[in-house]
């Protein structure tokens, strides 16, 4: 137990939010703004965020800040974040810091959501899962004997690059038929021609069979996914979160369970429970604000 402050920032493509806490995973204050363009302006907007959360930031104890990767989490710097325009190698930790005067520590986004389950979600106890975020992209973090696996160049986890059909539409990273550019919000609804996959679950309860389609291809892909963890990684959980995670349980749960019933090797498609996040939108600020209070303590959470 501490009685020392700490802030969270959970930086978004389109929203980011800030709160503050003694203690996780209840925040005692929060804060919400628009992402602004550039990278100044979002550094500004995250500072100016956390006084409006903590008016005296000199109480402070340390700042976390999940943000989408890639990035350096050891040197707190972002190397891109396609959805956020003028995001390239920035040390965003350095100049949130000096903007602040307080320590921040930087981790991606899905490494800051599967510590906050680790440590006070689904996941508490138990030391092989995989968190899977299925929103506006897909991404995720893999725990491996207790352990974050980082990789060589620290993209371990991001599962949404996963293969799932080679003449499959194109994705943000440049290659085809990724399960992002299939099975995300986004890619759920450019596959259909709309604004959001909202309009797409709704057409195809109408009856539409283009919108029926869409979706199974997508449910299939989950699937392939959630099987391809499973015969790989031998996870005792997946926890999946994220906007479509969240709005479509269903939809999404259903797709991942039945294929790894179906298609999954059969002694760890045995092994594995599949179940949504329990701190729902709040994994990412609850890892943050708790990598922050262990980091600040020369500790390293899940490694
Ligand atoms: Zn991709």
């Amino acid at each position: 137990m501490t009685d020392r402050l700490y802030a969270a920032i959970d930086l978004g493509g389109t929203r980011t939010r800030s709160a503050a806490a003694h203690e996780p995973p209840r925040f005692e204050r929060r804060d919400e703004f628009e992402t602004p363009d550039g990278s100044r302006a979002v550094i500004e907007a995250m500072a100016s965020s956390v006084r409006r959360v903590v008016a005296d930031v000199r109480a402070i104890a340390a700042i976390g800040v999940s943000a989408p990767g890639p990035l350096d989490h050891r040197r707190g710097v972002v190397h891109e974040a396609p959805n956020i325009p003028g995001f390239e190698n920035i040390p965003l930790a350095a100049e949130l810091s000096t903007d602040l005067g307080r320590p921040v520590y930087l981790d991606r986004d899905t490494v800051m959501a599967a510590i906050g389950e680790a440590l006070y979600g689904a996941a508490r106890g138990i030391r092989d899962f995989v968190y899977v975020t299925i929103s506006t992209g897909i991404g995720g973090a893999i725990v491996a004997d207790g352990r974050i696996v980082r990789g060589a160049s620290g993209t371990a986890g991001e599962v949404g690059h996963w293969p799932v059909d080679p003449d499959g539409p194109r994705c943000g990273c440049g290659a085809n038929g990724c399960i992002e550019a299939i099975a995300s919000g986004s890619g759920i609804a450019r596959a259909y021609g709309t604004g959001g996959a909202d309009d797409v679950f709704e057409a195809a309860r109408g009856g539409d069979e283009r919108a029926a389609a869409v979706l199974r291809r997508a449910s299939r892909a989950l699937g392939d996914l959630a099987v391809g963890l499973v015969n790989v990684l031998n996870p005792a959980l997946i926890v999946a979160g994220g906007g479509v995670a969240i709005g479509q349980p269903d939809f999404v749960f259903g797709a991942m369970r039945d294929a790894v019933r179906d298609r999954a090797f059969a002694v760890p498609g045995r092994a594995v429970r599949i179940v949504p996040a329990a701190l729902g939108d709040d994994s990412g600020l609850v890892g943050a604000l708790a990598m922050a209070r262990e980091r600040a303590s020369g500790k390293e959470p899940l490694s």
